[in-house]
């Protein structure tokens, strides 16, 4: 059984339809992603699965679980991560987390778990004194603390610098791999390449396609394009022979050959065969980021 099941979901705030007809399953243990620009109704959809908007059109469960109807059994299911956590400045993090874990029948060992989390010798710290990436930590934890099916977060990564957005995606991949289903939101393409088993891409509250990162990125072009330079002199032919291989060109003294398929492996064979020793080799591929402009007909970011 699917662990969230979003059929036909329309949400409107007065006129402005935001969420137009969206659906989606996500499936036990995966990080479903749910990508698209700033204002295309993400935060929306995720609120309206963690009961905290009313959908007027569609239905969503939890588990089997309507949102709009039990509450309470929700809260115990699923651990939503709080956006723009914004705590009292003076909690302590051991306070913080001694609350929520009182809020759930069944919760975590706390301690255990903010040791996990890098934040073991913060116990007794104030919010206020946490950094920024300390804070979407703290939060993290608090989504996790009742020990949930599936954990919702949100712009996880927004406003932290690169390395600590790295080690939130580390962390993201552990609680994962503890058995947490997670439906991560994000504008970020790397993050959604990088982690995400399957995206649903969003556009103006509607799902414009859903897939694997590569399977987006297939969709679009599966196009691959293989540059290096050989040691000795090659003769074109020995490549375009090839099946795989849909041209091949010359850059000076590189090669630039363009094919689909297992292209990288096809290539590397002949070239085996022949004993020709190549430097520079590079593998360029469509990005997930061409996918998006393809598929909307705008950049992300725009
Ligand atoms: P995203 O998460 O993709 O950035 P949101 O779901 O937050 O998008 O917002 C979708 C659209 O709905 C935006 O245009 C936003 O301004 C609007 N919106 C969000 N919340 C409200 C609200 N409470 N009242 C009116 N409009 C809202």
């Amino acid at each position: 059984m699917a662990i969230i099941e979003v059929d036909s979901l329309v949400k409107r705030y007065g006129e402005r339809t935001v969420v137009d007809g969206v659906s989606f399953a996500v499936e036990p243990g995966e990080i479903f992603g749910i990508l698209g620009p700033n204002g295309a109704g993400k935060t929306t959809t995720v609120e309206c699965v963690e009961g905290l908007r009313t959908p007027d059109g569609g239905t969503v469960r939890v588990c089997g679980i309507d949102p709009q109807r039990d509450t309470g059994e929700l809260r115990q299911l699923l651990g939503a991560q709080l956006q723009e956590s914004e705590l009292p400045d003076k909690l302590k993090v051991g306070e913080a987390m001694e609350l929520y874990s009182s809020f759930y029948r069944k919760p975590t060992d706390w301690r255990e778990l903010i040791d996990t989390l890098g934040l073991g010798d913060k116990v007794g710290t104030q919010f206020r004194r946490l950094s920024g990436g300390q804070k979407q930590r703290l939060s993290i934890a608090l989504a996790l603390v009742g020990n949930p099916t599936v954990a919702v977060l949100d712009e996880l990564t927004t406003g932290l610098d690169p390395q600590a957005r790295r080690d939130a995606w580390d962390l993201i991949e552990d609680v994962r791999n503890r058995g947490v289903t997670i439906v991560l939101v994000t504008h970020f393409m790397e993050e959604a390449e990088r982690l995400c088993d399957r995206l649903a891409l969003i556009d103006s509250g509607r799902l414009v396609a859903l897939d694997s990162p590569a399977g987006l990125v297939a969709k679009v072009d599966d196009r691959q394009r293989i540059r290096f330079r050989p040691s000795t002199p090659l003769d074109d032919a020995v490549l375009t022979a090839l099946p795989e291989v849909t041209s091949v060109e010359r850059a000076g003294r590189q090669i630039v050959v363009t094919g689909t398929g297992n292209l990288l492996l096809a290539v590397a064979t002949v070239l085996a065969r022949d004993k020709v020793v190549v430097a520079d080799l590079r593998v360029e591929q469509t990005s997930l980021e061409d996918a998006f402009i393809a598929l909307t007909g705008r950049h992300i970011d725009a």
